[in-house]
């Protein structure tokens, strides 16, 4: 998948409809000072499904909403979209026959929140599947923030595997076994409850 578009609105300093677009390549954002760089980069893990609001550097999930400037109200909801060009068979089988998928994320002052996968709505859960193993996402090192650089460089063995593991497209599958496990777990709990009830039974 390659990133192709982002539409911001009423993110942090975006107040009117913004897009940008990206060429095949490398990206990179440059401006002065305070321009709003880094908004760009939170908006597009936004859209992604970060859920740290440290990682988005506010306190809470409302700061990301446009705040208000001298002549412009606060507004009350916040929306991005990030379109990405299917086209090297990583996304999940249900989204393969897509040339392009559109992500939506939207947030209400009110704290109702809304994901959309292609305009239809969808579970954060479903949003997290699409990147899994596909070397893109919320924590993905296709992003590369101020900063950053240094956090894979001193990153702890723990750290460093799960980058490789994302680069080599194995997420997925631990996350599909983790629960597969917890499913058998579960299984083996009912089970246990059975058989004390077929002994109490007999
Ligand atoms: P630097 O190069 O210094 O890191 P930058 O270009 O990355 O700067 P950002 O951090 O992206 O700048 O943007 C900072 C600006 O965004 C500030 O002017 C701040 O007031 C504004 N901003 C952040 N959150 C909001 C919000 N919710 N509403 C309105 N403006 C906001």
């Amino acid at each position: 998948m390659r990133l192709k578009k982002l539409e911001i609105t009423g993110f942090k300093s975006f107040c009117e409809k913004s897009g940008i677009n990206f060429p095949p390549g490398i990206s990179a954002i440059v401006g002065p000072n305070g321009c709003g760089k880094s908004n760009i980069v939170d908006a597009l893990r936004w859209a992604m499904g970060e859920q740290s609001v440290k990682q988005l550097r506010g306190k809470s999930m409302e700061d990301i909403i446009f705040a208000g400037t001298n002549g412009k109200p606060p507004l009350n909801m916040a929306e991005v979209s990030v379109t990405m060009a299917n086209d090297n068979g990583t996304s999940p089988a249900e989204l393969r026959d897509f040339t392009e998928i559109m992500l939506t994320r939207r947030l209400y002052r009110s704290g109702e929140s809304a994901y959309f996968i292609n305009k239809q709505p969808c579970r954060l859960k479903d949003i997290h599947n699409i990147f899994l193993g596909s070397g893109m996402g919320a924590k993905s090192y296709a992003v590369i923030q101020q900063g950053n650089i240094g956090a894979i460089t001193d990153a702890g063995p723990e750290e460093r595997r799960f980058f490789i593991e994302e680069a080599a497209g194995i997420t997925r599958y631990k996350n599909r076994k983790k629960e597969t496990l917890a499913k058998l777990d579960s299984t083996n709990q009912n089970l246990l409850r059975l058989m004390d009830i077929i002994k109490e039974v007999e």
